[in-house]
């Protein structure tokens, strides 16, 4: 297939300096959990991206000096020259596809920790960011620089491009941006300075206009100098001569830069989920960019339709159509696009769990994408997977997430395929849960695999079919994988956080029930020690069906674990504006005669009664497997019917995360001809000093 001419403008060369883009499909800046300690892991989840089509493919964060040390959270860092074949690994791998490398250049100034360097935190006038930030907190105040300080700072810059230079970088950028380094020269609340870095915003841009113009010196005659600055905090402050400060940032720079990138100040903001903003939400902190320069501006937006894409170009919006989680779901979307098959593309699903990768510290994973994060230490490339024996047959039982992803991924290896689902309808779990408020976007989840099992001849797909272990063993595959899901229980905890059997009753229910259409009676009182999303979705599914509902939960938040996801606020402000009550810290431990007890969770074991006329337990749910169980538990059965291989995938294996699905999916499919599945894994292992 060819490309549609309605996208051609997206292939494009842009000229960026002194270096060419190749097209305008530019992965921007965005850590991958990786840092310099998995310098392989981290070459090879950048050069997929080289290999799918991006013109550009940037690192995540780069630490100029280690009075900027972000530790536990992974960045990278190009301290010293030791720090360099670490980035020219990964420069080589994106080279090697014909696309450009790129390295943020970073100083975190006093929005960092400096947890393991142990050096002062830096900043324009000693005034803090981040050390209230929950969850990060790091109790260190921040000095104020003096000019010694100022000189160091763009010295460390010029340092630190010089040595990306020798990497082999083509794009280096200066952050200003996201409450980091410069951009607090900037900001009028953190820059109280009375010298000439501080008071007019001339004065507070001239630290950013210095270290522009000194990496521009040093490294400008082969490197395209970056600027990354964050606009939404300067727009609302009104300007002396224009309508804002961040217009008069942009106009006083304007050709300065080669680039610029242009972002959000908040990372929780930036990365919105898809339950809080749709494909283009920064336009209107971005779109006023490119009047006031003639260099090009980048900026994302989780695009991942080819027409939008276009029309933020056609419209004078962005000429670089930057992306982060659109390239972690898709690495190959341009190469799609560039070969007409956009319907193919895997699109992003808007749900963090990768930012829930970063948080965690380990390599960034992903619901859409199972390889990611996977490409060097397993091998596995997102579009490519060794051909199976043609001859083989699998069964695989239940088609939600699991079962989807393993059909299409053996499917694609060439065994023969047959697919049994009980219901009418392809996609398990994510049918039900992408109907509740904001999850539409999850249907990719199964429109994807759906899509793709379809073109497959080697797949049959039997819907209405719930099948038993007779039918299994009647069938008589090479392969059988067991992918029937989970149940929601009613199990509660102890007042000691053990889970125990919940109570009995009328007016008690579970997820399950309500998928179901079970009618509940309000006021409602959800009890969720489940933390994440699904207490805080069906809270605003019944509150806005007119229930009166209260979450109650023994975290010190609503859905608490969504901190690691960046959801944790919104969902917050979502609960607070739909009216539902919030009961933090408290077990639940009676619920009877149209009332509910509550024990906080503190020593203090304070008991309170609410109205409850349906009592929803969001807690733990049960891996549906009797049909596993029972073929594994007689292995003469299995051997009989010529079954050479039983697997148990998904949440029917472990209740979890639908990415967990996804990938159990994907791993037994990569792995379902071997033996042993827990194939040899490369580990990343730290380079001993020979003399140290
Ligand atoms: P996962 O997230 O692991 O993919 P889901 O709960 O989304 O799990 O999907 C499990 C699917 O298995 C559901 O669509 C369910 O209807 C189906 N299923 C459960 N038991 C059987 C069975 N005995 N035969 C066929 N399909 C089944
Ligand atoms: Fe998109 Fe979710 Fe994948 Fe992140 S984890 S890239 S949000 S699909």
């Amino acid at each position: 297939m060819s490309r549609n001419p309605r996208y051609d403008i997206l292939f494009e060369p842009v000229t960026i300096g002194p270096v060419v883009a190749p097209n305008r499909f530019y992965c921007t800046p965005h850590a991958l959990g990786t840092g310099n300690q998995m310098p392989h892991t981290r070459a090879a989840m950048r050069e997929v991206r080289a290999e799918g089509g991006w013109g550009v493919v940037n690192t995540g964060y780069c630490s100029i000096h280690p009075s900027s040390d972000d530790l536990p959270l992974p960045y990278c860092k190009l301290w010293d020259d030791e720090d360099i074949k670490v980035h020219a690994l990964m420069v080589d791998a994106v080279h090697r596809h014909g696309a450009l490398a790129g390295v943020e250049l970073w100083h975190g100034g006093s929005g960092t920790g400096n947890r393991m360097t142990r050096m002062p935190l830096v900043s324009a006038s000693g005034i803090s960011y981040d050390s209230s930030y929950p969850g990060w907190m790091n109790l260190a105040q921040s000095r104020p620089m003096d000019k010694k300080d100022i000189r160091d700072f763009r010295r460390w810059h010029v340092d630190a491009a010089k040595r990306a230079k020798s990497a082999g970088f083509d794009i280096i950028y200066i952050y200003a941006g996201m409450n980091f380094g410069p951009y607090q020269f900037l900001l009028p609340w953190m820059n109280r300075r009375t010298d000439e870095y501080g008071g007019s915003l001339e004065n507070r841009t001239r630290l950013t206009c210095e270290i522009v113009e000194d990496m521009k010196e040093a490294v400008g005659q082969t490197c395209a100098i970056a600027l990354r600055f964050s606009t939404d905090e300067l727009l609302k402050v009104p300007g002396e001569t224009m309508e804002s400060e961040a217009h008069e940032v942009i106009s006083m720079l304007s050709d300065l830069p080669d680039l610029w990138d242009v972002k959000s100040s908040s990372w929780v903001r930036e990365t919105s989920s898809a339950r809080f903003t749709g494909q283009g939400a920064q336009e209107p902190i971005n779109s006023f960019v490119k009047p006031l320069t003639s260099r090009p501006v980048v900026g994302v937006g989780r695009f991942t339709s080819p027409d939008e894409m276009v029309s933020q170009v056609k419209r004078g919006i962005l000429d670089l159509i930057g992306a982060a989680r659109p390239s972690i779901a898709d690495p190959f979307l341009p190469k799609k696009i560039d070969e007409g098959r956009e319907g193919e593309i895997r699109e992003c699903i808007g749900c963090n769990i990768c930012v829930s990768g970063y948080h965690d510290c380990v390599p960034v994973r992903c619901t859409q994408n199972p390889t990611m994060g996977e490409e060097w230490r397993r091998g596995w490339h997102p579009e490519r997977i060794a051909p199976g024996d043609p001859e083989s047959n699998a069964l695989i039982v239940g088609a939600g997430p699991a079962g989807l992803e393993c059909a299409r991924a053996l499917g694609q290896r060439g065994l023969a395929v047959t697919l049994a689902e009980a219901s009418e309808e392809l996609g398990g779990r994510v049918n039900r849960e992408s109907t509740l408020p904001g999850l539409a976007t999850w249907a990719r989840v199964r429109d994807y695999r759906t899509q793709l099992i379809q073109t497959m001849a080697n797949v049959d797909v039997y819907r209405g079919s719930p099948l038993s272990a007779q039918d299994v063993i009647d069938f008589g595959c090479d392969h059988a994988v067991i992918a029937t899901g989970a149940l929601w229980t009613r199990q509660i905890l102890t007042t000691e956080a053990y889970p125990i059997t919940g109570f009995e009753g009328d007016n008690i229910y579970t997820p399950d029930d309500i998928f179901a259409g079970a009618e509940i009676e309000s006021p409602v009182v959800i009890y969720d020690f489940n933390h994440y999303y699904m207490g805080s979705c069906l809270a605003e599914l019944l509150r806005k069906q007119g229930k009166d509902v209260t979450i109650v939960t023994t975290a010190n938040a609503v859905s608490a674990w969504t901190f690691m996801n960046n959801e944790l606020a919104e969902i917050r402000v979502r609960m607070i504006e739909l009216g539902i009550g919030i009961v933090l810290e408290h077990y639940l431990t009676e619920f009877s005669n149209g009332s509910a007890k509550l024990m906080s969770i503190y020593r203090d074991r304070t008991v309170q009664s609410i109205d409850c006329g349906s009592l929803l337990i969001v807690g733990s749910r049960k891996a549906d497997d009797d049909l596993y169980q029972e073929l594994n538990s007689d292995p003469d059965r299995l051997v009989d019917a010529g079954i050479k291989s039983l697997r148990c995938i998904g949440d029917c294996q472990l209740p979890g995360t639908i990415a967990h699905a996804v990938y159990s999916g994907h791993e037994c499919a990569r792995t379902i001809d071997t033996s042993d599945t827990a194939v040899p894994i490369r580990w990343e292992r730290p380079e001993l000093l020979i003399n140290p």
